[in-house]
């Protein structure tokens, strides 16, 4: 297996979001990366909300891309113009494909914000073909128990499969196009190499310890995001003497043109005049609450 290099180190910004709570955001690079097919990443946290300070994404609408959840803390509540309302908790999944639009709304849960406590997640916008953005609007809501884990055989590598395939184990969640998406843990002394077929761009953002990456052994650290060149596997060893965690991210770039303005991601000017006017006339619908 050829093994990827890293490319470009790219490190993550801070930046208020919604309501004014504070992401770490790797993607959109501020050098401007091309990250096709991936739009966003977003850490949230990890922040220890007191009584009344945890705020979210009130009501928002999305159009011709998919956002993706994944909380390792707290508790969130989504509700949405299709009438459909559900709580994400630690380790759940929700990707929510807007397609043509919805209004979306993403708080934290109601006893978060009364009581305060830890809040840690991640929101990945995956951008959609010119084929499928104005599909109906859909949901893959994957609870803890359903996302497919794997260790490697010495046990020092964990891996939630989000999206993909790795250690032998296939991902539950359909994408519209090929997409790699996992969180791997790996504890002190853990080696592992993750095929990532060799059409896709991958991306490795380290949210907690440090990685060396790629057969040179690279530091990526904790806020950092490797952009990987291109080849078949990446290698992926520990540095130091704690446990590190990261995402791990491929497609296969769409290579279309982006028109996106906020929350609509389209290929023409003219498909986000159509978007606003849609959303500021109540074509994409509002909350019933
Ligand atoms: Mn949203």
């Amino acid at each position: 297996m050829s093994s990827r290099q890293v490319q470009q180190i790219v490190t993550a910004h801070r930046q208020l979001e919604g309501a004014g709570f504070e992401v770490r955001r790797p993607l959109p690079s501020m050098g401007g990366v091309d990250t096709d097919p991936f739009l966003l990443l977003d850490e949230m946290g990890p922040v220890d909300y007191g009584p009344g300070e945890a705020t979210g994404a009130p009501d928002h609408p999305h159009r011709g891309f998919e956002t993706v959840s994944y909380l390792l803390q707290g508790r969130w509540v989504h509700e949405d113009s299709m009438g459909h309302s559900g709580f994400l908790g630690p380790g759940d999944v929700q990707w929510m494909t807007a397609g043509s639009g919805v209004v979306h709304s993403e708080m934290p849960a109601e006893d978060l914000r009364r009581e305060g406590g830890r809040f840690h997640g991640f929101q990945i916008w995956v951008n959609l073909p010119a084929r499928d953005k104005m599909m109906a609007p859909r949901y893959q809501e994957i609870p803890r128990e359903q996302i497919p884990t794997a260790n490697s055989e010495d046990g020092l590598a964990r891996v939630q499969v989000i999206a993909g395939e790795a250690l032998g184990v296939q991902a539950v969640i359909e994408t519209r196009t090929p997409v790699v998406l996992q969180h791997w843990l790996l504890k002190p002394g853990a080696q592992i190499e993750q095929p990532v077929a060799p059409d896709h761009r991958a991306y490795l953002y380290v949210f907690s310890g440090a990685l060396a990456v790629g057969p040179e052994g690279v530091e990526v650290r904790d806020g950092q995001m490797a952009v990987m060149g291109s080849g078949e596997g990446i290698l992926l060893s520990t540095r130091g003497s704690g446990p590190s965690e990261a995402l791990l991210l491929a497609g296969v770039p769409l290579g279309e043109p982006v028109a996106r303005y906020g929350p609509f991601v389209m290929n023409t000017e003219e498909e986000i005049r159509q978007a606003m006017w849609d959303y500021q006339t109540g074509q994409m619908g509002r909350i019933q609450r």
